[in-house]
């Protein structure tokens, strides 16, 4: 009898997080290598949060909290909300914290799934949303978007994919992988769909709600169809807009059976979220955000520079979106060529496999997506580093036969 538990057996590890810890090792072995796999800002976290935590540090707060977070940061949740997102949350029981928005996610699921439940999830995907519904025993079912909408899905195909035991559908706007972004109007007309059914809840992850360009007006699923509010679980974090991905704070609205559940499987794993990080939490939200308008304009110039120079690079193919700080350009001409050693490129895993191999370029490739023949790029790094990169991929496509 296998000693791993047979849950294990249906989710793989993290492919991003793969990707990383791959050009991590390569580089600590003296490689050249330019990692543009890992989904995280390369500003540091302002100061003003890491006096917060220090001072939270001298003061004491080094114990156990209550597990779903602090009175003062359920607070400052509930007030940006109400403040960012015209949504009012009850920071007594409508508001949960977790380890990372990745963590709100995963107790989400693991709480509402029951065997075979499925949860329509839109292709391209952040790797983790099927497996974390595969591993809490439900079904991801894939609802295909392509280059032609954006990455964005066209509402009249949830319809055809919705079944008895639907039970969510996950939007993700600004999009990981694809930047993609839904507008009100966007997100309306996937409401319209959404209220036909009474027992479907939407999950929408707004982690890269910050990070919009070319004068995008953001909006979040549950305050532009308030009739689904009730249905709306509204998923955000500090890591991306902060530049705190390694402090682990993610947290959550919604309705109050749901998140009693959530907080009662979080009882039972993680306990509370770090003391330390809730504070910093709390400075980050009520503190100055002014900084976030200049790191937009930072990533949006960052944008173009990739867009520009992929779209310059025979085979290539790029999107410019208008959030997140990703690209997932289309290699598809590519695959069936050859490396100058005669190594044949059969899919996207093998350019990026050929790509870090021969150049010291890590990108995540589409399969780990959800949509074949395209690769993620992070743009999360230096002007500099970004044109090098840009180079050494145009140095790779050209060489293929
Ligand atoms: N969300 C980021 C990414 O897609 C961080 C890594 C992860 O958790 O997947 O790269």
């Amino acid at each position: 009898m296998a000693f791993i538990a047979e849950s294990l057996n249906r989710i793989k590890v993290s492919p991003t997080l793969a990707v990383t810890n791959l050009a991590s090792q390569l580089k600590a072995e003296g490689k050249s290598i330019i990692s543009l796999g890992a989904g995280e800002p390369d500003f540091d976290t302002p100061s003003n949060i890491k006096e917060a935590a220090k001072k939270a540090i001298d003061m004491g707060q080094t114990k156990y909290t209550p597990v779903g977070g602090t009175p003062e940061l359920k607070m400052a949740i509930s007030d940006k909300f109400k403040n960012e997102n015209e949504l009012i949350y009850d920071p007594s029981n409508q508001i949960t914290v977790s380890n990372g928005g990745k963590h709100v996610i995963f107790n989400a699921l693991v709480s509402t799934l029951n065997k075979n439940d499925e949860v329509i999830i839109p292709a391209p995907y952040w790797v983790s949303y099927p497996d974390m519904v595969l591993f809490a025993g439900g079904k991801p079912v894939i609802l295909n978007t392509t280059i032609d909408t954006g990455f964005k899905i066209v509402p009249n195909e949830i319809d055809k994919l919705i079944t008895e035991k639907t039970k969510w559908l996950i939007l993700n706007s600004p999009s990981n992988p694809t930047g993609a972004t839904y507008s009100a109007e966007d997100l309306r007309a996937i409401g319209e769909v959404i209220k036909k059914y009474p027992n479907i809840w939407v999950m929408s992850d707004d982690i890269y709600e910050h990070l919009v360009y070319d004068g995008f007006n953001y909006h979040t699923f549950a305050e532009v169809v308030p009739e689904l509010y009730d249905r709306t679980l509204t998923v955000n974090g500090c890591s991306k807009a902060f530049a705190m991905t390694g402090w682990r704070i993610g947290f959550a609205g919604g309705g109050s059976v749901l998140i009693k559940a959530m907080e009662k499987l979080q009882s039972q794993s993680t306990t509370n979220p770090s003391s330390v990080s809730q504070a910093a939490a709390i400075e980050a939200l009520n503190g100055d955000k002014s900084f976030l308008i200049d790191r937009a304009r930072k990533f949006c110039e960052r944008r173009d520079i990739v867009v520009d120079l992929l779209n310059k690079v025979p085979g290539i193919t790029c999107l410019k979106p208008e959030g997140a700080f990703y690209v997932y350009p289309s290699c598809s001409s590519l695959i069936g060529k050859s490396t100058k050693n005669g190594e044949v490129i059969n899919n996207d895993e093998d350019f990026c496999k050929f790509l870090l191999e021969k150049e010291g370029v890590a990108v995540v490739q589409g399969s780990a997506f959800g949509l074949e023949s395209h690769f993620r790029i992070s743009y999360a790094t230096s002007n500099d580093l970004l044109i090098e990169a840009c180079k050494r991929i145009d140095r790779f496509c050209s060489s293929l036969q």
